[in-house]
C-alpha cells in the first residue's frame, strides 16, 4: 500500500499559467459539449426536462470555472460539468452502449488538471451515477436487461473501467512529475553554477531589462559602482552613479540594446561619487525569446582607466623629448609629414644648433647643460607661433616646423636669434647662448628628411660662418659629406703648399661716406685648387675650424694680410683680418700677433683691424675680454664682426673693448625702404658715437642704400656697390688709379652736404 502510495503523483504542480491555459480549454470545450447536447437533445422526443437540467447544471459549472476563485474550486466546477454532460448525453441517448464513451474522453480531458481534486471528483460522480440513476432510471441508463436488472453491479462494472482509464493517465501523470523534477534539478544545479560565476567573478557584471531596469547585478559591480547590495525597485541605468562623458548612460545603453550582435565598447564616464574620469571597456550580449523580443542584456564592464593612462604616457613618451617636453625627432618627422602633405601653404622648417654648447658643458657640469637645453626649450615654445611644431631632435639640436606665408621661417628664425638677446635664466644665474640657425621652406609634400636635411645643411653653413646667425637654404650648400672630407684634404694640401699660392688673400675695400674714397681694406681668405679653380671661405673655414688647421690658416693670412698692407702704405690706411673664434682661444694667439708687430719696426699697430664676431666674444672657454685687453695693449684695433645677427644688445656694446662696429649685411640690406631698420641703425650710430666707436656698414649693395647710410650719418661702408673682393693684383690697381665713389656715378656728398661741426653728412 504504501509503495503504492509513495508511487502515486503529488498533484496540482502545475504553474499557474500552465494551469489557466488548461482550464482555459476545457471550459471552453465543456461550454460547446453544451450546445451540442442541446442540439443533440432537440431531436430526441421526450427529452425536455432533462436537457433543461442537464444545461442548467452545465452552464453553472462553466460559470463557476470563469470565476477568479480558488483553482481547486473551479477545476472541480469543470469536472462536475463534465460528469453531468457525459450523464446527459447518455440519458438523451436513451442509454445507448455507446454513449457511455463519453466518460473515458472525459477522464483523459481531466487528466490534464494534474490535479486530484477534480480527477478524484468526476471518478466519484461517474460511479454515483451509474448507481443512482441506474436504479432509478434504469432504461435510460443502460440498454440491455442485464445492465437494467443489475444496476450495481453494472454501476461498479462501469466505474472500475473508468478508474482503469483513470490509472493509466495517473501512471503518465506521475511520470511527468517525475521527469519534470529531475529536470527542474538539473536547471537549478546549472543556475547555481551560473549563480557562483556570475556573483563572484571579480568583473563587474549587470543584467539590464528591455525598459532599462536592472534585473541582476553581481557584487564586483556593486562594489564597483559603490551600490548597495540590494538596489530599489525601479532602478534603471538612468539611475547609475556615473555619466558617460560624450553621450548619457541611456543612450549608451540604446546602443547596445539595438545591436543583435555582442558589443564591444570603451567609453569615458564620469563618477558621480569623487567625480574622477574613467575609462569602461563594455562588453554587452542581448538575449531573445523565442519570438526574437530581447528579453534581457548582459554586461560585463572592465574599468580600463589605468591601462589608458598607462598608454596614454607611453604615447607622450614616445612622442616626447623627456628632458624638455618638446616633440621627440620621431614625433617630429610623423608630424612634419602630415604637415607637407596636408597644408596648403608653404612649410618653413627651422634647425637650431646650440654654439659651442660643449663648451659650456665642460664649463658648468652637465646639469646645467641641462638647464640651459630645457631653458631655451622655454624661450623656443615662447617665440614660435601658435601651431608650430616644436622638437628637440637630441643633444644641442632643436627644430621648429611652421606652416605659413613665404617667409615666416624667416621671420620665426630671426625671431628666435633676436630673443637670445636676453640671456636665458637658469638656476643659479643666467646663461647667454648663441645658435646657428638654418632655414628652409618646402611647399607639397615632400619627404620630412629631405626637408630637415636641408635646413640641417643651411644650419651647417651659418654654423661654419661663425655661427650665431641664420643660413637659408640655397641649393649651393647642399655639400655632400665626401666633400667635406675632400675639403679637409685639400686644406691640408694647400697649407702644405705655397699658401701664397694655395691660399692668396682678396681685398674687398672700405670707402669713407664722407670723402669716397678707400680707407681700408678687408682681407679675404681664398683657396686656389691645383686645377686652378678659385674657392670662396665658405667651403673651407669650417673644416679648418673643426680640425683645428684654422690656426696655421689665421696666421698665414695675418702674416699675408700685414705684408700686403705695407706694400700699399702709401694708399692704404688699414687693413682687417678676420680671427675666427678657435683662433682667438688658442693660448698662442695673442704672441704671435706680438711676434709679428715686433718684427716691423716702427708700424703703427692701429694699422692692423682684428675681425671678431660677438659669439666669439661669449666663447666661454676663455676669458675673452682679457684676451682683447692684451690685444689692445699691443695697439691693434679690434672690429665687432656681423653686429645685428646675434644678441646684439646695445647695452651689451657698452662692456666691449671695440674700436669699430661692422653692421651686418641683413641690417643693411634694403635700408633705404625700411624705416625701422633705418631707425635702428641711427641708435647704432648715435651709441657708437658716443661711446667713440666707428662703424662700417657691410654688404652695400645699391646706391640707395649707400645714400641713406650717408644721410644716417654712417661713417664707412663696405659691398659689391663699390667692389667685390679683388685678387691683390686688381686691387692694387684700384688703389693706384685712385679709384673713389664717383666711379660709381656718385657724386661724394650726392644730394647730401657735410655737418661742419659733427663730421656727419646730413641731407639736404
Ligand atoms: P665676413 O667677415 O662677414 O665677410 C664678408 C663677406 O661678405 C665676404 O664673403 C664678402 O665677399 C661678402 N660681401 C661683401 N660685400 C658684399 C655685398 O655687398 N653683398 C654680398 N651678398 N656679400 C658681400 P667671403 O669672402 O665669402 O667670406 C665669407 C666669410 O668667411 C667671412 O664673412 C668671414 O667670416 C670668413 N672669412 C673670410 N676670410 C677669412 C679668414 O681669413 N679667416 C677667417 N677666420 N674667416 C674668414
Ligand atoms: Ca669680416
Ligand atoms: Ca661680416
Amino acid at each position: 500500500m504504501t509503495w503504492l502510495w509513495d508511487r502515486l503523483p503529488v498533484g496540482g504542480g502545475l504553474r499557474d499559467e500552465d494551469w489557466a491555459r488548461r482550464h482555459r480549454l476545457l471550459t471552453v470545450l465543456l461550454a460547446v459539449i453544451m450546445v451540442i447536447l442541446t442540439v443533440f437533445g432537440a431531436f430526441r422526443p421526450d427529452t425536455g426536462p432533462t436537457l433543461l437540467v442537464t444545461d442548467g447544471l452545465i452552464l453553472t459549472s462553466v460559470l463557476v470555472g470563469t470565476r477568479s476563485w480558488s483553482r481547486r474550486l473551479r477545476s472541480v466546477a469543470v469536472a462536475l460539468g463534465y460528469a453531468v454532460a457525459c450523464g446527459g448525453f447518455v440519458s438523451l441517448s436513451g442509454g445507448l452502449t455507446e454513449s457511455h464513451f463519453s466518460f473515458f474522453v472525459a477522464v483523459a480531458a481531466l487528466a490534464l488538471y494534474r490535479d486530484w481534486a477534480p480527477f478524484g471528483v468526476f471518478l466519484i460522480a461517474t460511479t454515483l451515477h451509474h448507481s443512482v440513476f441506474g436504479v432509478l432510471v434504469s432504461e435510460h441508463t443502460y440498454d440491455h436487461s442485464s445492465a437494467q436488472n443489475h444496476p450495481f453491479t453494472w454501476a461498479l462494472l462501469h466505474g472500475a473501467a473508468v478508474l482503469f482509464a483513470a490509472g493509466f493517465q495517473v501512471v503518465q501523470w506521475s511520470l511527468t512529475e517525475a521527469e519534470e523534477e529531475r529536470a527542474q534539478e538539473n536547471l537549478d544545479e546549472s543556475q547555481a553554477q551560473l549563480s557562483v560565476s556570475f556573483d563572484e567573478t571579480p568583473v563587474p557584471m549587470v543584467m539590464i531589462a528591455p525598459d532599462g531596469r536592472l534585473l541582476r547585478t553581481n557584487g564586483a559591480y556593486r562594489e564597483w559602482l559603490r551600490l548597495p547590495d540590494v538596489l530599489p525597485s525601479g532602478f534603471t541605468v538612468a539611475d547609475l552613479p556615473i555619466k558617460a562623458v560624450e553621450d548619457g548612460v541611456q543612450s549608451m545603453y540604446d546602443t547596445i540594446r539595438e545591436s543583435e550582435d555582442p558589443l564591444t565598447l570603451t567609453r569615458q564616464y564620469r563618477r558621480d561619487d569623487d567625480g574622477s574620469l574613467i575609462w569602461v571597456q563594455i562588453h554587452s550580449t542581448n538575449l531573445y525569446d523565442r519570438d526574437g523580443e530581447l528579453k534581457l542584456t548582459f554586461v560585463h564592464l572592465l574599468d580600463v582607466t589605468s591601462v589608458r593612462n598607462h598608454e596614454a604616457e607611453l604615447r607622450h613618451q614616445v612622442r616626447h623629448d623627456s628632458l624638455t617636453g618638446l616633440l621627440s625627432r620621431k614625433a617630429f618627422e610623423h608630424d612634419l609629414s602630415l604637415l607637407l602633405a596636408e597644408s596648403a601653404e608653404p612649410v618653413s622648417v627651422i634647425y637650431l644648433d646650440v654654439d659651442r654648447f660643449k663648451s659650456i658643458n665642460d664649463a658648468t657640469g652637465h646639469t646645467t647643460g641641462d638647464d640651459v637645453l630645457r631653458a631655451l626649450a622655454l624661450r623656443l615654445t615662447s617665440v614660435v607661433p601658435v601651431g608650430a611644431l616644436t622638437a628637440r631632435l637630441g643633444g644641442d639640436e632643436f627644430i621648429v616646423a611652421v606652416a605659413g606665408p613665404a617667409g615666416i621661417g624667416l621671420r620665426v628664425g630671426n625671431g628666435i636669434l633676436a630673443s637670445l638677446a636676453e640671456p636665458l635664466q637658469v638656476p643659479g644665474g643666467e646663461q647667454p647662448i648663441a645658435l646657428s640657425v638654418g632655414v628652409t621652406t618646402a611647399s607639397g609634400p615632400l619627404p620630412a628628411e629631405e626637408v630637415v636635411l636641408a635646413a640641417d645643411t643651411a644650419m651647417y653653413a651659418a654654423k661654419r660662418a661663425g655661427g650665431n646667425r641664420l643660413q637659408v637654404f640655397t641649393d649651393e650648400l647642399r655639400v655632400p659629406v665626401q666633400e667635406r672630407i675632400a675639403a679637409e684634404a685639400r686644406l691640408r694640401t694647400a697649407l702644405a703648399d705655397d699658401m701664397r699660392e694655395s691660399l692668396p688673400l682678396w681685398f674687398q675695400p672700405v670707402v669713407s661716406t664722407v670723402t669716397g674714397e678707400i680707407i681700408g681694406a678687408e682681407a679675404l681668405v681664398r683657396m686656389r685648387t691645383p686645377d686652378g679653380r678659385i674657392l670662396s671661405p665658405f667651403h673651407f673655414i669650417g673644416a679648418a675650424e673643426e680640425t683645428g688647421l684654422i690656426v696655421p690658416l689665421g696666421e698665414h693670412v695675418l702674416r699675408e694680410a700685414v705684408a700686403h698692407l705695407l706694400r700699399w702704405s702709401e694708399d692704404l690706411g688699414y687693413v682687417s683680418v678676420n680671427v675666427s673664434p678657435r683662433q682667438l682661444a688658442e693660448p698662442d694667439f695673442v704672441p704671435v700677433v706680438a711676434n709679428l708687430l715686433a718684427g716691423i719696426p716702427g708700424f703703427d699697430p692701429s694699422r692692423l683691424v682684428l675681425e671678431i664676431t660677438e659669439t666669439a666674444l661669449l666663447s666661454s672657454t676663455v676669458d675673452v675680454s682679457e684676451r682683447l685687453e692684451a690685444l689692445k695693449n699691443l695697439g691693434v684695433r679690434i672690429a665687432l664682426d656681423d653686429f645685428g645677427t646675434g644678441y646684439s644688445s646695445l647695452t651689451w656694446l657698452k662692456s666691449l673693448p671695440a674700436d669699430i662696429v661692422k653692421l651686418d649685411r641683413s641690417f643693411v640690406a634694403g635700408l633705404a625702404e625700411d624705416k625701422r631698420k633705418a631707425s635702428i641703425i641711427s641708435a647704432v650710430l648715435w651709441l657708437t658715437r658716443s661711446l667713440s666707436m666707428s662703424t662700417i656698414a657691410e654688404g652695400v649693395e645699391e646706391a640707395a642704400d649707400w645714400y641713406a647710410l650717408q644721410a644716417a650719418g654712417c661713417p664707412a661702408v663696405q659691398g659689391y656697390f663699390f667692389s667685390k673682393p679683388l685678387p691683390a693684383p686688381e686691387f692694387s690697381q684700384m688703389l693706384a688709379d685712385g679709384v673713389t665713389v664717383e666711379s660709381k656715378g656718385i657724386t661724394p656728398f650726392g644730394g647730401v652736404h657735410l655737418n661742419e661741426t659733427t663730421g656727419t653728412a646730413v641731407a639736404g
